[in-house]
C-alpha cells in the first residue's frame, strides 16, 4: 500500500509527522486516540479534526485492517480462531481465548516462520516476511470489534519468531500500552521466543515489564538440538544465561514453555534434568501436551503421563502448571488453520 502506515506510528512519531505538515502537536494526541482508542477505520470519522487536515491525512496515509476470512469457535470454552488476510494476500492466524482472569488474544508476529522447530506447523512453509506494528495491532483491534469483548491480555505466541522482528515488536508494545490508545499494561503482554540469546539480552536492556516466555522443550543441549534447530546457533547455556540476565534487568519472572512429546521429552529422567536446569531460577514452567501435527508424527503423552511429569516438578518445589487446553474441539493450534487453508487453495 502507498503512503504512510499511520497505525504503525507511536505517539511521538505521529507528533513529528503532524508538526511536519504544519499542525499543532496536540492534534497528534487526538488522532492517536481516534486510531487506537476508538479504533476508527477512516479519517472522515475523526470529528474534532478539521476537514483540511483529514483530507491531507487521507492523501498521505492509510489505515489498514486485515480481512477476516475464516473463523472457528469452540463450543466448549468459546475459544475463537481467526484466519486473517493481509493487504498483500498473506494469511495470518490469531486466537481469542476466555480465561477467568480476562480475555486474551494470541497474535502472530511474522507471516510464516524460519525457525524450523520439528513439532510446529507454522514453520513448514518457511518465512514469508515480518508483520508491521500495525499488522500486529489490528489483529487485536479486529478481534475486539468482532467479539465486542474487552481484551485484557496479549500473548505474542502465534506464528513467527517475535525477536527476529524486534523493531516492529517494540513499536507495537509502545503503541498498545499508550494511555491515549488501547492502554494495555506491559505486564499484560507475554512475548514468546525460541531462544535468540542476543535478542533476549537486547530486549532486557529496554527494561520493559512484559513477561518473557522461553520455548525450552528439552532439558539438555543434545535433545534440544534434535527438536529445535535454533539450539545449534544458541546453546542452552547461552540461552539460560540470557534469561538470567533478563530477570536481573527487569525483575520479571521467566516462563519456560515445555511441550510434552510422547517418548521424546516426557520421561522421568527428562523431568529430573529439567529440575536441575531451573533450580534456583525465579521461573514458572508451563507444560503443554504437544498438539499433534500430521507432518511431525509426534504424539502427546496420555493424561497420567503428563500429570506424573507435573507432579515430579512440583514435588521438587518447581513452580509448574499443565496448561488448560483451550478449544480442543477446533484443534489445529500453532499455525494449522493457516496451513490447511493454503493447502486447500492449491
Ligand atoms: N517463535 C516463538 C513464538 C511462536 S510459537 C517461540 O518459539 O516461542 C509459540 C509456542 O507454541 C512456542 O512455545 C512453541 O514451541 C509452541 N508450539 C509450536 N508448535 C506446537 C505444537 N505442535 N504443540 C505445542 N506447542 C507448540
Amino acid at each position: 500500500m502507498e503512503g504512510i502506515d499511520i497505525l504503525s506510528l507511536d505517539k511521538s512519531r505521529l507528533e513529528e509527522y503532524i508538526t511536519s505538515i504544519g499542525h499543532k502537536a496536540f492534534r497528534a494526541k487526538q488522532i492517536f486516540s481516534w486510531l487506537h482508542e476508538k479504533k476508527v477505520r477512516s479519517f472522515d470519522e475523526m470529528s474534532n479534526i478539521s476537514k483540511e487536515l483529514r483530507e491531507t491525512l487521507s492523501k498521505q496515509c492509510y489505515i489498514d485492517y486485515p480481512k477476516i476470512i475464516k473463523t472457528m469457535t469452540s463450543q466448549i470454552d468459546g475459544t475463537k480462531k481467526y484466519l486473517f488476510e493481509m493487504n498483500d494476500g498473506s494469511l495470518v492466524e490469531s486466537v481469542f481465548m476466555i480465561y477467568h482472569h480476562g480475555n486474551s488474544v494470541c497474535i502472530s508476529s511474522q507471516v510464516g516462520c524460519r525457525m524450523g522447530c520439528t513439532f510446529c506447523a507454522s514453520t513448514i512453509g518457511g518465512l514469508k516476511r515480518n508483520l508491521s506494528a500495525s499488522q500486529m495491532l489490528t489483529q487485536i483491534y479486529a478481534i475486539e470489534q468482532d467479539t465486542q469483548k474487552k481484551i485484557s491480555n496479549v500473548v505474542v505466541m502465534g506464528t513467527g519468531e517475535p525477536l527476529e522482528n524486534m523493531d516492529n515488536l517494540l513499536k507495537f508494545i509502545s503503541i498498545i500500552c499508550d494511555e491515549d490508545g488501547f492502554n494495555l499494561s506491559q505486564r499484560s503482554i507475554t512475548v514468546s521466543t525460541c531462544g535468540l540469546a542476543d535478542k533476549i539480552r537486547e530486549l532486557a536492556k529496554s527494561k520493559l515489564q512484559i513477561t518473557l516466555a522461553l520455548s525450552l522443550h528439552a532439558p539438555d543441549q543434545k535433545l534440544r538440538e534434535q527438536i529445535m534447530p535454533i539450539a545449534r546457533k544458541y546453546s542452552l547455556d547461552e540461552v539460560m544465561d540470557a534469561c538470567r540476565y533478563y530477570f536481573d534487568k527487569t525483575g520479571r519472572r521467566i516462563t519456560f514453555e515445555y511441550s510434552l512429546i510422547k517418548g521424546v521429552n516426557d520421561s522421568l529422567q527428562c523431568a529430573k534434568k529439567l529440575i536441575a536446569l531451573v533450580r534456583g531460577f525465579n521461573c514458572h514452567i508451563n507444560l503443554i501436551p504437544v498438539n499433534p501435527v500430521r507432518e511431525t508424527g509426534y504424539l502427546r503423552p496420555d493424561k497420567s503421563g503428563a500429570n506424573k511429569f507435573l507432579e515430579t516438578l512440583k514435588k521438587n518445589n518447581i513452580n509448574a502448571t499443565l496448561r488448560r487446553e483451550m478449544g480442543t474441539d477446533i484443534d489445529g493450534a500453532c499455525g494449522q488453520l493457516r496451513k490447511r487453508h493454503i493447502e486447500e487453495e492449491i
